[in-house]
């Protein structure tokens, strides 16, 4: 029994985490459909961070259609830099986050991570090494304990508080009757838009990767919500190099280096108070949302 039991449990376990990983990935970049297979290459080395210093170097990219979807894209994120991406819907900026994680391989230039083409890495040491935090946030049916553990294999109840204190989710999750053993998901608590948010962040947080993406594109959450979290997902890039593709461009003012991208290509780079200057695309995109924002406060 067994030895019938056991290798199945693994299995269990290792289905969870693939499960989850897509899950994160899926939701993450709306992929609908299995991306085609990146394979490692026979014998290939695991990913070294030592400082983790993010290039890409003239990237072209097409999903296969004929359409050439990112043209000559370079950019470099130095260790513990941030770099947002902005740019209007379609014009490429998931599928720098999708290029990143090597769900596709560039038709083009390349990527490195500290001098690392991502081709020459296994896949599992590049993941490891890159943590997502999506708007959405997806919950297992499982204990509130059990969600935020997902980041780390063996992490300590100490371990999970203290990153839950980081996210600012511990005092609710103490308020809980039940604390940590809250069963939430669909079937348990339905946490809101900014505790799933949290929850994820503590995820992350517990997984400890020396690079994040920040996924701003979906939108989930409201503006006053995503105000009160950007204090937890700038702590969390302190010391990290972090790539935020984002939606709102308040959230990303403070970015070290923002670019703009217009179909594929990159329009304009420099810090905020740079392209606010030029009267460019950006400065047309800021405009535009300070409109918008008046109009829905005016509502
Ligand atoms: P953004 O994140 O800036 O909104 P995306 O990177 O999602 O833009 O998309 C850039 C372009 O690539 C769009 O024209 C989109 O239709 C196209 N695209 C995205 N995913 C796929 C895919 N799996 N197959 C073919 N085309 C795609």
């Amino acid at each position: 029994m067994l030895q019938i039991t056991m290798p199945l449990n693994f299995l269990g376990t290792v289905y969870r985490e693939i499960r989850q990983a897509l899950i994160d990935m899926a939701d993450m970049f709306g992929l609908l459909d299995q991306p085609p297979e990146v394979k490692d290459k026979p014998g290939a080395p695991a990913l070294q961070v030592r400082q983790g210093v993010l290039r890409f170097e003239d990237v072209e990219f097409g999903y296969g259609d004929g359409r050439q979807i990112l043209k000559g894209v370079s950019f470099e994120v130095p260790a513990g830099g941030t770099l947002a991406i902005v740019g209007a819907t379609g014009a490429g900026k998931s599928t720098i986050g999708r290029l990143l994680f090597r769900f596709y391989d560039v038709t083009g230039g390349r990527i490195t991570i500290d001098g690392q083409d991502l081709r020459e890495v296994t896949q599992q040491s590049l993941h490891e090494a890159i943590g997502v935090v999506p708007q959405d946030t997806v919950l297992f049916n499982d204990t509130i304990r059990y969600n935020i553990a997902y980041g780390r294999e063996g992490a300590s109840q100490h371990d999970i508080e203290t990153v839950a204190r980081a996210a600012s989710i511990h005092r609710f999750i103490e308020s809980l009757p039940e604390g940590y053993d809250t069963q939430v998901g669909e079937r348990g608590l339905k946490l809101s838009g900014g505790e799933k948010q949290r929850v994820g962040i503590a995820r992350t947080l517990l997984k400890n990767p020396p690079i994040l993406l920040l996924d701003e594109a979906t939108s989930a959450l409201d503006t006053g919500t995503e105000r009160e979290i950007q204090g937890e997902l700038k702590a969390m890039g302190h010391g990290r190099t972090v790539i935020s593709i984002a939606h709102r461009l308040s959230t990303i003012a403070d970015a070290d280096q923002i670019i703009v991208l217009d179909e594929g290509e990159i329009a304009e780079a420099g810090t905020h108070a740079d392209l606010l200057d030029r009267s460019g695309l950006y400065n047309a995109l800021w405009s535009r949302q300070a409109q918008d924002v008046g109009s829905l406060a005016a509502e």
